[in-house]
């Protein structure tokens, strides 16, 4: 009787202990969802009419934000270039912090080169992901100095050449230093956007930065690429937000099919 009671206690515990876990794994859960999606888009549009339709949003938003730029302070290509490669999972608001001081210790690719790893961690160590960018930075650095002789590259294909960069970091320099305008920076708030504002015609919850490009390429006329990069980028941290669009101030909202899917 004895050892029933207590096996009975055992099983009571167990279940307990199992609620628990379940409704801890909840609450992680909700803080860890993601950025809310729109119940439903309606997108059963032709190529031509979402075409008609971005122009639309172009349009709105040139008015909304003429004089969107990129937020990262530099004054050549390659502060920029280091600045954006500091800027992955960071905000642009931290790394203009640390970069003053960074570009003063290493003011071109020949210093940066040189540096030490565990030196230049410490540095730049409130940005995140120190270590991977600390080794990216120096290798950057060190390729530019053998490759290019010391300078920064104006080309997609000898960026791409270079450690941690990407089609995003050579974007972002290629337009904004270089005036060239080769592709569209894809940062997390494009990519948001972009899905939010029907604009991908493959994949709507695609998050594959270069296939977001290749739609958005599409859409937009060559010569808006850049700044429409900036202005999607500053509108995602103005309005657009990830946790709480406010659609009823958004400029793009008659030209949006997410608008107000999100209350
Ligand atoms: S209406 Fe504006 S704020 Fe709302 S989802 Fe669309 S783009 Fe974002």
């Amino acid at each position: 009787m004895a050892r029933k009671k207590a096996a009975s206690k055992q099983t009571r515990s167990k279940t307990t202990v199992k609620k628990n876990a379940r409704k801890s794994s909840k609450r992680v859960k909700a803080r860890r969802s993601p950025a809310p999606r729109p119940a439903a888009l309606k997108l059963d549009e032709t190529p031509a009419a979402r075409k008609r339709r971005a122009t639309r949003i172009l349009k709105a938003l040139r008015a909304a934000h003429p004089d969107a730029d990129c937020a990262l302070h530099h004054r050549n290509a390659y502060e920029l270039l280091v600045a954006t490669i500091l800027s992955a999972q960071c905000t642009d608001e931290r790394v203009n912090q640390i970069t003053p001081e960074l570009f003063r210790r290493y003011p071109d690719a020949q210093a940066l080169a040189h540096a030490k790893q565990e030196t230049l961690e410490t540095q730049i160590r409130s940005t995140g992901f120190f270590r991977n960018k600390a080794r990216n930075l120096i290798g950057m650095a060190q390729a530019v100095c053998e490759r290019f002789d010391g300078r920064i590259p104006d080309n997609m294909d000898d960026l791409l050449q270079l450690p941690g960069v990407a089609r995003k970091t050579a974007n972002c320099v290629l337009g904004t230093w270089y005036r060239k305008n080769v592709g569209l920076v894809v940062d997390t708030h494009v990519g948001r956007l972009a899905q939010r504002l029907g604009l991908l015609a493959t994949a709507r919850n695609d998050k594959d930065a270069v296939r977001i490009e290749q739609d958005l390429m599409k859409l937009f006329p060559t010569e808006s690429w850049t700044w429409l990069s900036h202005a999607l980028i500053l509108h995602g941290r103005q309005v657009c937000t990830a946790r709480k669009p406010r659609c009823d101030e958004c400029p793009l909202a008659r030209d949006c099919p997410s608008a107000g899917a999100f209350d």
